[in-house]
Order: C-alpha cells, then sequence, then structure tokens
C-alpha cells in the first residue's frame, strides 16, 4: 500500500497525532493554511469522496464528531471553524485518501479560492 495517509495510520510515516481511535485518526497538517490546520482521516482507505459507500454512512459521521471534538478541545468552536473534503484534482486533492481538513483560528475568506 503506497499511500501516504495509511503509512501515518500504520506510523510508517510520523505525525503529530491530535486523536485516535479504532476508527478515525487526526492530525496536524505539514503544511497549515491557518493556525489551527487538522486532517481528520478514516482508518479505512477511501480514495475520494465519490468512493463513499452505503456501509461507510457511519463513519462520515464519525469524522465530523472527532473534527467536531478537536475544535472544542482547541477553544475555536464558538468563534468558528471550516471543515473542507477536497475530491479530485480541480478541487486541490493531492493525497487520494479521505481527509477532513478543519481549519480555524483567523477568520475565513469565502468564497473559497
Ligand atoms: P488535499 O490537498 O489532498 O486536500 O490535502 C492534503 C493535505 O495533506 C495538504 O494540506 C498537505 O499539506 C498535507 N500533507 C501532505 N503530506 C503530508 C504529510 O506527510 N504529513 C502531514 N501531516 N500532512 C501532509
Ligand atoms: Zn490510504
Amino acid at each position: 500500500m503506497s499511500c501516504l495517509f495509511c503509512k501515518i495510520i500504520s506510523k510508517e510515516i510520523p505525525a503529530k497525532t491530535v486523536y485516535e481511535d479504532d476508527t478515525v485518526m487526526a492530525f496536524e497538517d505539514l503544511n497549515p493554511q491557518a493556525p489551527v490546520h487538522i486532517l481528520i482521516i478514516p482508518k479505512k482507505h477511501i480514495a475520494t469522496s465519490l468512493d463513499i459507500s452505503d456501509e461507510d454512512n457511519e463513519l462520515i459521521g464519525l469524522l465530523y464528531q472527532a473534527a467536531n471534538r478537536i475544535a472544542r478541545d482547541k477553544k475555536v468552536a464558538d468563534k468558528g471553524f471550516r471543515t473542507v473534503m477536497n475530491c479530485n484534482r480541480e478541487a486541490g486533492q493531492t493525497v487520494f485518501h479521505i481527509h477532513l481538513h478543519l481549519l480555524a483560528g483567523r477568520a475565513m475568506q469565502w468564497p473559497p479560492g
């Protein structure tokens, strides 16, 4: 398995983990775009959001639950934060293992670039 995020899950590649349970892992983005920039990933390899199947419905909810927990822990929940999942190249997806970006700690622009 050559997937970068699967290697982070297996600890083959180090990451600054902020949350982990049986199904989900969250770690700091290597190239942060905001004071808080965390990636939340399922331990199951799913390449893009287009590959989410019925059996993953609960898992996707758990990604958001983890994001909420981290946002509260980092004290950014009330001020506001953004969760983003890019799908395929034109949206900016570069790692083909789904991940929710949690961005916070500065005012966000809308529409996003
Ligand atoms: P995407 O562009 O696919 O939506 O997001 C991929 C994210 O993974 C980028 O924000 C990038 O900075 C981050 N990233 C790429 N390689 C690594 C790595 O080895 N470790 C960590 N922690 N983040 C990475
Ligand atoms: Zn993977």
